[in-house]
């Protein structure tokens, strides 16, 4: 049986299980110890084998890829090309979100008392939120800890600045093609182990992925509050009609007229990514498997894909700001709040970038999203509306976050005249 089939069954399992146990066993105590000893566990032992990888595999695939390249005129090509594509294509998601907003306008559907119940029973997680974000710099600081005075400490932390470990990476990568060439060959050969063993890993990690995604899919949905769908209805629905109709309108053009390639065929060549975003809502950890998906299923060659795929598990993430957006002017509608188009355009650009500094991590567009709301004058305590449902939403913007990320590759792959696998 293929590997995408099998996780396939551990995610159907897994949600199964979970929703069995949420509807009639909630408040059963073994549930309690199930979650806490067996499914949390099992799913975090997962993510981490699959994120303890990236840090070592981003520098050394992006640092591998620059140096690849070789030449700065064409490096300097390829990054204008790909950038140009992760800001054009989020703004599109972007535009799609706020458009659906403003004429389903799901704020209005939400009745008083839930809004009140809501922002009492996430209270607590919301000023946690709050807290963390006031401490969190995002400004013209931002941009200048991208180049860390400190690299070890850039990294050495429990989230790790990736703005600025790709910042290293490039650096270090350039300074590759600089040098002689025999002087480069060692360090390029230890970058090559490095990324070779990361695959090893990836790969033993990956057997491990139909059990660590039933648990992670088990944990979610045997905790989820179900009412809570019914009440946010139609901010739900909102946000997936707009991840729905980028994922299958837009990237399909996309597909076919910047790859051009045959879009089913590229989505059924990535269902594995999309799979493993899904279930653990992480581009980060998804980034091993996007990048040898897409060197192995759609043969874009290792520079490009080294190249683009890193940057983009960082920098692109198109489902995050059309989520964005989304739920910045549903808060604004629930809270009466009106947003000129003026302030919906500074909307647009702080979703774009906030998703480009967001952590590829389970929730991790959460603090830059207070940032905007407190920006546009929406009290960020409102976000404790949709808390209880972000982890679904994030499930679902995540396999976006990383589609689009292939999409860029094949693209890039196709302007540089290099064919894709059929
Ligand atoms: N979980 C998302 C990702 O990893 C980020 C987010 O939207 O919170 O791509």
């Amino acid at each position: 049986m293929s590997r995408h089939s099998k996780i396939f069954i551990g995610l159907i399992l897994g949600a199964a299980a979970g929703v069995l146990c949420n509807v009639f066993f909630a408040a059963a105590p073994f549930l309690d110890i199930v979650q806490i000893y067996i499914s949390d566990p099992l799913g975090k032992i997962f993510l981490n084998l699959l994120i303890m990888m990236v840090i070592p595999l981003v520098f050394a695939s992006l640092s591998l890829g620059v140096a690849q390249i070789g030449d700065l005129k064409k490096l300097g090509r390829i990054g204008f090309k790909t950038i140009s594509y992760f800001l054009l294509v989020t703004t599109l998601a972007v535009t799609i979100g706020l458009v659906l907003v403003n004429l389903i306008r799901p704020g209005d559907y939400l009745p008083a008392e839930t809004k009140t119940q809501l922002l009492s029973s996430y209270k607590e997680q919301a000023t946690q939120i709050k807290e963390a974000t006031e401490k969190t710099e995002f400004g013209i600081q931002t941009l200048v800890n991208i180049i860390p005075r400190n690299p070890f400490s850039a990294i050495a932390r429990p989230n790790p600045d990736m703005l600025a470990l790709i910042f290293i990476s490039l650096i270090v990568g350039i300074a590759l093609t600089i040098i002689d060439k025999s002087r480069a060959e060692p360090l390029i050969r230890l970058l090559e182990g490095i990324n070779d063993v990361t695959v090893v890993v990836i790969n033993i990690a990956m057997k491990f992925a139909p059990y660590g995604v039933a648990a992670l899919i088990f944990s979610v949905t045997s905790r989820f509050g179900f009412d809570l769908l019914v009440a946010l209805s139609m901010y739900i629905i909102t946000v997936l009609l707009g991840l729905a109709i980028h994922q299958f309108g837009v990237f399909p053009i996309l597909i076919k007229t910047f790859a051009r390639y045959n879009p089913l065929l590229f989505f059924r060549k990535v269902q594995t990514v999309m799979l493993t975003a899904f279930s653990t809502s992480s581009s980060n950890a998804t980034l091993p498997t996007t990048i040898s998906v897409s060197q192995n299923n759609l043969g874009i060659p290792s520079h490009i894909s080294g190249f683009v795929l890193p940057l983009g598990a960082t920098m692109n993430m198109n489902g995050t700001a059309l989520f964005e957006g989304v739920t910045v002017l549903f808060l604004a509608q629930v809270f009466g709040i009106h947003l000129s188009l003026g302030v919906q355009l500074i909307v647009v650009i702080m979703s774009v970038l906030t998703a480009v500094g967001s952590a590829g991590v389970p929730s991790g567009s959460i603090p830059l999203l207070v940032i905007v709301l407190s920006m546009v004058n929406i009290p960020p305590e409102g976000i404790a509306i949709i808390l209880g449902v972000d982890r679904l939403l994030d499930m679902c913007r995540t396999v976006l976050n990383v589609t689009g990320d292939i999409t860029c590759a094949a693209y890039i792959s196709r302007s540089e005249g290099f064919e894709l696998n059929k």
